[in-house]
């Protein structure tokens, strides 16, 4: 069962619209269950009403005309109760109701299934039978599998049908596709779709610009691959017996045959790029194995998509060049990395858009950093067909779309224009004090982890550096940077700002900070070997780390250093006795060392319930919210599946602070916050009341942050706290926020909070 399960789920995802894959549903489960109908009933938008979509077995000039209303007949009943109704006899049901239409007099068992997705009902699986009979409990429990794992390809079919819709004759416009709010702003620009080099599957749809050579150069692609495989099995002449090198000369045959090589051709000559014609070559020739039901041959479907793979290597050749992206780029992708945010001209990149990671991820940050638009998480998002396409990016509401109506553009136009407006407002308020209304200053420092923010972030007044995330050096280098290197780097970043404090944190790699010459590969890379943990197991790495740091302070009084990850006494204890160490060996080597500020990050819960005792052994902590919250709530930071459980105002989330702001002071220092949540505006009402001394935020956010600082008495903004102190819902604490940020006349940033 798990075999067939697999195969059609695999059918169904491949397919290219919704009408497609319900065909496929319908007769697959037909066939696989030995039954008289399958049909699919989807409920339309607002879930009102249910409509025939695809049946075997019922008379099939009632698809698309039968509809009832959600709790009307049998259909309705299964998704009124979102359970299964298993009748031995339906017409027997005070709820049948029956619709002349469809045949379905002849039938009697009757089973259907929700289909759901995201809690919300997609619609219905129904399988009926001529005799009466009850389906058993391994037809009930196949369909109900089925269906959980059909509801995410359907709902992905309908997008891709609807966007594949609007390349076609009568284009729908403004196609609205929902995902989470990754950087604030709104873009409008053409998609440009990042893709893994090699991956098949994120190829995008692009039309050939010149067929005739698309055609060659497919060809002579096909052709190296095939001297290539020649190659390999010549080499492995001596190594391999006679039978296991034949398998290279089928190789060689495949690629020469008539379906892999004339049915891309043939696509080229329609007008499609070499990559996406192969890409849907190799899906229908894959499929066609996959179906066979000799394990061998089914065996031969990984085969040709491995053949693919290097084929499309091939063609991957010619690399984009960076005035090939469009002046205006929204760059979408399965899984955006930093890198390939990286590749993109600056002044092209108008907006991101990835179906993986959350607001917190690393490339939201990034985005934040650059004040880039940007929407992740997009789940359904329908990579292949965004290539070319005008696409508006909604980065408050987390939402893009399609082919937008000249309306909309005009909207988002005065969006826009608004934004723009208030940031020009607010670029005079860049370079005031950040003090409150009755007089606290709480200064605003800058989140950095590249020398190229720094010059931005002076310029947009920062008080500082408040978290140098030195990580990022590290992953842009093919190898550990030596002593003198990081000390240059750390270097320029202190004289910068000197006399204005720089806080160095240590190098927090792991979790999905990954160095590509350093792999850290675990189940659970969030709770496994992380910052401070490898460095401590490393000395030799944290050492030549420590000593660059205070090398790069000779003649300077602002180095602050900071330990992230720090889930016990013992872990700061050895941080220390390192950094003790590293001072002491520069000593003897007569280096004229300043003692540095140094400080602990607030990240892990454990931190929280001993932030009195670390304060008491290091000048001042430093609150990572990012981490903080999600080992709190047990939030996978990056899982957009969650991404809504992921809450800054969470009461737990609140207390947490407040303890923590407590322990630091009843120590007699001082607690910054460096997490994304001191860069929300309604979040840093309730950091000012919680008597936090200073924030750290990306630099785009700066001015905000200062705006709501120097409208806020600490009075007023305590009594906002006690108030939420009270309250349980996350979504009445933001509102109350909100409000309040509305009387102090700084509604223009309402729209920016996220819920
Ligand atoms: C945090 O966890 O809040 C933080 C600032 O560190 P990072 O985002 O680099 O994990
Ligand atoms: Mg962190």
């Amino acid at each position: 069962m798990l075999h067939v399960l697999r195969r059609i789920v695999l059918e169904v995802s491949a397919a290219d619209n919704l009408t497609s894959a319900l065909g496929i549903i319908v007769r697959r489960v037909r066939q696989e269950l030995d039954i008289d109908v399958c049909s699919v009933y989807l409920s339309e938008p607002g879930g009102q009403r249910l409509l025939l979509m695809a049946s075997e077995g019922l008379n099939p000039d009632s698809v698309g005309h039968v509809e009832m209303s959600a709790g009307e007949g049998l259909v309705g009943l299964v998704a009124e109760r979102a359970e299964p109704v298993n009748l031995e006899n339906a017409p027997d049901h005070p709820r049948f109701k029956y619709f002349p239409e469809t045949g379905e007099e002849r039938y009697h068992a009757f089973l259907g299934v929700p289909i759901v997705h995201n809690r919300r009902l997609l619609g219905v699986l129904v399988v009926q039978q001529r005799e009466r009979r009850r389906f058993d409990d391994e037809h009930v429990a196949f369909l109900i599998t089925l269906a959980a794992q059909l509801s995410g390809a359907i709902s992905h079919a309908e997008l891709i049908g609807e966007v594949g819709r609007q390349r076609e004759s009568t284009p729908q416009e403004n196609l609205q596709i929902t995902g989470i709010p990754g950087a604030s702003g709104v873009a409008v620009g053409q998609g440009v779709v990042a893709y893994a080099l090699a991956d098949l599957d994120s190829v995008p749809d692009r039309d050939a610009e010149n067929v005739n050579e698309e055609e060659q150069t497919f060809r002579e692609a096909v052709r190296a691959v095939q001297d290539e495989l020649k190659e390999i099995k010549h080499r492995m002449q001596d190594v391999l017996p006679s039978e296991e090198l034949l398998l290279f000369d089928a190789y060689v045959m495949m690629l020469g045959s008539d379906s892999l090589v004339n049915g891309t051709v043939d696509r080229i000559r329609a007008g499609s790029w070499a990559p996406s014609a192969l890409r849907d070559t190799v899906r229908e020739s894959a499929r066609a194995f996959e179906d066979m039901d000799d394990p061998y041959l089914s065996e031969r479907a990984t085969d040709v998509r491995d053949i693919a793979r290097r084929i499309l290597m091939r063609l991957q050749s010619h690399v984009r060049r960076p005035e090939d992206f469009p002046e205006r780029t929204i760059l979408l992708g399965e899984d955006v990395t930093a890198t390939q945010l990286a590749e993109v001209p600056t002044d092209r990149l108008a907006g991101v858009v990835s179906s993986k990671g959350t607001g917190s991820s690393h490339v939201a940050i990034l985005a934040r950093a650059m004040g880039i638009p940007a929407v992740m998480g997009v789940s359904d998002l329908p990579v292949g067909r965004l290539e070319g396409r005008q696409i508006v990016v909604d980065g408050y509401r987390g939402s893009l779309y399609i082919q937008p109506s000249p309306e909309l553009l005009e909207q988002f136009k005065h969006l826009q224009e608004e934004e723009q407006e208030l940031a020009e407002g607010l670029r005079t308020l860049a370079q005031e004090p950040a003090i409150t209304l009755d007089g606290h200053e709480v200064p605003v420092y800058a989140n950095s982890g590249l020398l190229a923010d720094i010059a931005p972030s002076i310029q947009s007044g920062a008080d500082g550096i408040g978290l140098y995330r030195t990580e990022v050096p590290f992953m842009i280098r093919e190898r550990f940077p030596g002593e003198d290197e990081q000390t240059e780097i750390y270097r320029e970043a202190l004289m910068s700002f000197n006399p204005r404090p720089v806080t160095l944190r240590t190098l927090d790699v792991g979790g999905d900070k990954s160095l590509p010459y350093f792999p850290v590969v675990e189940d659970n890379p969030f709770l496994g070997w992380r910052g401070i943990r490898i460095t401590l197991d490393h000395p030799e790495i944290f050492l030549t780390q420590l000593r660059a740091m205070l090398r790069a302070s000779q003649g300077l009084c602002n180095l602050h250093i900071l330990f992230p990850m720090i889930s016990s006494l013992s872990e700061l204890k050895g941080a220390m006795q390192l950094l003790q160490r590293a001072r002491d060996e520069l000593l003897d080597e007569h280096y004229v060392i300043p003692v540095p500020r140094v400080g602990v990050m607030v990240e892990v819960p454990s931190a929280v319930y001993l932030a009195e005792a670390m304060a008491r052994r290091v000048d001042f902590l430093s609150v990572g919210t990012n981490d903080l919250i999600q080992y709190l709530l047990a939030v996978d930071r990056n899982n957009a599946r969650v991404a809504d459980l992921y809450n800054a105002l969470h009461p737990a989330v609140l207390h947490a602070l407040s303890h923590a702001a407590r322990g630091a002071h009843q120590a007699g220092k001082p607690i910054s916050v460096c997490g994304e949540m001191a860069a929300d505006p309604a979040s840093v009402i309730l950091l000012l009341g919680m008597e936090i001394d200073s924030l750290s935020v990306n630099v785009a956010s700066l001015s905000r942050v200062k705006w709501v600082i120097r409208s806020f008495s600490r009075e007023r903004a305590r009594e906002l706290l006690n108030q939420c102190m009270t309250m349980e819902e996350p979504a009445a604490i933001r509102a109350l926020l909100n409000n309040a940020l509305v009387q102090a006349g700084l509604g223009g940033l309402v729209r920016a909070g996220k819920t």
